[in-house]
């Protein structure tokens, strides 16, 4: 059985949790270190990317969400956790977890679309993701490994690179779950090779 966590310090949590339950999957909000040994993978919810990883320091999250990555334990980064997990911010010289090998831009579709809809054309997908943008980045730049998974007006806004998801927009946030169920994929695919090797 998979338990999904949802990093519970600040943001969109809730709505991350009742779509983890809403395909039958348990779910837990992670608060303590120490609840990432009970979980199978890590959703990053959107909100506000420098306070979280401010909360992320404080309540001691740094080394152990390093680590639960360096076990190839899937996370998945939407809005700010697309921030978080970026290995370069442009112009600024702030990383947070520098997990995943992408050049993300803050709040980059600027002021006249703080926020807005789009139907997105998604690899894997056979028809078109509602997505919701709330002042949302984007990615500027991909590493080799890294899979482009959608884009909007040339922009790329969700990819993979093996254990690691990310999207630009809040996918909890409409009735579509099928970000979620390919992250579930790669939870149970993650799962299934900790076993092998055990
Ligand atoms: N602009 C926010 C940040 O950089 C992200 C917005 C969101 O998560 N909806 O932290």
């Amino acid at each position: 059985d998979l338990t999904i966590g949802v990093l519970g310090l600040q943001g969109a949590v809730e709505e991350h949790v009742k779509q983890v339950e809403s395909l039958g999957i348990h779910a837990i909000i992670v608060k303590r270190p120490s609840q990432l040994n009970e979980i199978d993978g890590l959703i990053f919810p959107g909100g506000e990317s420098t306070t979280m990883r401010k909360l992320i320091d404080q309540y001691g999250f740094f080394e152990p969400l390093i680590q639960f990555s360096k076990e190839q334990k899937p996370i998945f980064g939407t809005c700010a956790g697309m921030v978080l997990l970026a290995k370069e911010l442009e112009g600024s010289e702030v990383v947070h977890l520098g997990l995943m090998d992408i050049v993300v831009k803050r709040n980059a579709f600027g002021r006249q679309r703080e926020s807005f809809e789009a139907d997105l054309e998604v690899a894997g997908f056979d028809s078109p993701f509602h997505a919701v943008f709330i002042r949302a980045p984007y990615i500027k730049k991909v590493g080799g490994g890294v899979e482009v998974l959608a884009e909007v007006d040339g922009h790329i806004v969700a990819a993979r690179q093996g254990h690691l998801l990310t999207t630009a927009f809040h996918p909890e946030l409409t009735e579509d779950s099928r970000f979620l169920e390919l992250f579930v994929e790669m939870v149970k695919e993650s799962k299934s090779k900790t076993f092998q090797k055990a």
